[in-house]
């Protein structure tokens, strides 16, 4: 009987799989000058929605918004000639009293 143990094989990869790309310059591919399709546009960006005004300043005209969450007391100046135009109160009025130096302008959508 033969007892010589058996060499143990090792685990090894299928013989002939090289892992590593031989060493050298790449082969060139050629490129290709065929035209490309042409490309669909890409969708026109929305622009962004008109800013709306709730109201407008009476000595310049300025548009503004109310600011939010403000107390009712606060004053309410005008973003553009810094003109005390009323307080938030006062916008909330209707008719909104002579002394808001605002009017209230049409929001168009
Ligand atoms: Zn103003």
């Amino acid at each position: 009987m033969n007892d010589e143990p058996r060499p143990r094989k090792t685990l090894s990869l299928k013989p002939g799989v090289v892992l590593t790309r031989p060493l050298g310059p790449e082969p060139l591919t050629p490129i290709k000058t065929s035209r490309p399709a042409r490309l669909p546009k890409p969708p026109k960006p929305t622009p962004p929605p008109p800013q709306i005004f709730g109201w407008k300043c009476k000595p310049c005209g300025q548009g503004f918004d109310l600011p939010v969450d403000a107390p009712e007391d606060q004053d309410v100046r005008c973003p553009s000639c810094n003109a005390r135009v009323g307080k938030v109160g006062d916008f909330s009025m209707d008719p909104p009293p002579n002394r808001l130096r605002a009017r209230r302008v049409k929001a168009e959508l």
